[in-house]
């Protein structure tokens, strides 16, 4: 009789620690999921090539020199490459 009380209070408490580890997980993930998706639509930032400001989250970005532009458009982005383009022509035939 004992030995089946013993089973149950251990399995009781067992049990109890997998919940209570699993429920820590799940609200650490729930944390790091709800900053990251903060983080980028709080931050509103102005398109380099027209000048609109618009949520970083729904820009397009490039990446150059290992820093990344965004844009309000593909279409503005297709312009700075093309200006850059032009520029880094000049630069060169002088
Ligand atoms: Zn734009």
């Amino acid at each position: 009789m004992l030995k089946i009380l013993i089973l149950i209070a251990v399995g009781y408490f067992g049990f109890r620690l997998i919940k209570s580890a699993m429920i820590r997980h799940f609200q650490g993930l729930q944390q790091s999921m709800n900053a990251k998706a903060g983080d980028i639509e709080d931050v509103m930032i102005a398109d380099p090539v027209c000048g609109v400001y618009f949520p970083k989250r729904s820009g397009v970005p490039l990446i150059e020199n290992g820093k990344t532009l965004y844009f309000c458009s593909t279409e503005c982005r297709d312009n700075y490459l093309r200006d850059k383009k032009i520029r880094e022509e000049q630069n060169t035939r002088d």
